[in-house]
């Protein structure tokens, strides 16, 4: 859970640099994703909060019982702290690890058919949104597309990765070309992360 400190969110802290995810997000992409998108969406979301009905709350409270604008702003506030928080430097051959290595085989197949039909549903996404790997209430593995703001706890689904399709997470480094941006994000997936969300 995310809360606020004194009334007011606050920018996750990256556990790496702004250049540290170079080749795959360039540090120019990092400084306007993370330094001026990400930024925005939260100057937004903090500055509708006082004396409305979600001053206090945590994140994921605020996206389940919010709509309109707050929602908008909370819900692009969490989908990107999940998203930014989950990555490391690039290295060869990462490949999910422990239990969510597991339950991927389990529930896909394979790593590659998981990487083929999330890469898949990330690419036909129409407009702006993100393609979500999540968990059920039994803990089985789920890929949704969720538009605009939209976040898969909304739906009851526990959030575990997610990779930003909106064209400011790609442009900059992929031009208009969305299924490369995707196909080379999973060199940068931190799997500690995912397991600790699992
Ligand atoms: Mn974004």
């Amino acid at each position: 859970m995310i809360q606020p400190v004194n009334g007011k969110f606050e920018m996750p802290q990256l556990p790496y640099g702004m250049a540290d995810l170079a080749p795959v997000l360039s540090q120019e992409s990092m400084l306007f994703h993370f330094g001026k998108h990400l930024q925005t969406y939260l100057n937004n979301l903090n500055a509708l909060l006082p004396g409305s009905a979600f001053e206090g709350k945590s994140i994921e409270e605020i996206v389940k019982t919010s709509e309109g604008g707050v929602f908008n702003n909370a819900g692009q506030f969490l989908n990107h702290a999940l998203y930014f928080l989950q990555f490391k430097a690039a290295t060869m051959n990462n490949v999910p690890t422990g239990s969510i290595a597991k339950a991927i085989v389990r529930d896909f197949g394979s790593f590659e058919k998981f990487q083929e039909e999330f890469q898949a549903k990330g690419a036909s996404l129409f407009g702006s949104g993100w393609v979500w790997l999540s968990a059920d209430a039994n803990s089985k593995l789920v890929i949704t597309q969720e538009g605009n703001a939209q976040n898969p706890i909304t739906k009851g689904l526990k959030p575990l990765f997610t990779f930003d399709v909106w064209e400011h997470a790609y442009y900059i480094d992929y031009r208009n070309r969305r299924p490369d941006y995707l196909k080379a994000m999973w060199s940068i997936v931190n799997w500690d992360e995912v397991n600790n969300r699992y």
